[in-house]
């Protein structure tokens, strides 16, 4: 498969790499929002979260972890961004999930996306359509 990141978790493509065991790897992102930016991948492919089997969750999660407490080490680093970005119209330009780990520091200039706020009776309907769709 013609996949950047099976081929970096392959070592066929060169990567910064901080971790790796047999199901996950973590290597800086080459445009980093910050200095540290690191990327968490499932080794095994999934093009996105709901594709992501259960049993790979908790590695995942324990890899973003070891990177947080790396980060948080670095002397300049005072908080982290955990993101992820499924399909294209929520920012996903690689088709293989993976986390952003993401170093802040206070006054780094970065900003939180804005809030649009519910109007009257906006948030009820939300919550009602929302329950619906839990499976
Ligand atoms: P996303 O928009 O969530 O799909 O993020 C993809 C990320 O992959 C971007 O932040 C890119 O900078 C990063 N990226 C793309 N190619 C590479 C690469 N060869 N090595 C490391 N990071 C990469
Ligand atoms: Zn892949």
């Amino acid at each position: 498969m013609d996949c950047l990141f099976c081929k970096i978790a392959a070592h066929e493509v060169e990567s910064d790499i901080i971790y790796e065991d047999d199901k996950v790897i973590a290597f800086l992102d080459i445009n980093p929002v910050n200095h540290g930016h690191t990327l968490v991948v499932p080794k095994k492919h999934s093009e996105q979260l709901l594709e992501l089997p259960d049993e790979l969750a908790e590695p995942v999660i324990a890899t973003i972890k070891k990177i947080m407490r790396a980060l948080m080490n670095l002397p300049d680093v005072e908080g982290v961004n955990v993101m992820q970005n499924n399909y294209e119209a929520a920012g996903q330009v690689v088709p293989h999930v993976h986390f952003h780990v993401i170093p802040r520091k206070k006054g780094d200039g970065h900003r939180h996306w804005p809030g649009i706020g519910y109007a009257e009776g906006e948030a009820a309907l939300m919550t009602m359509k929302l329950k619906d769709g839990i499976k």
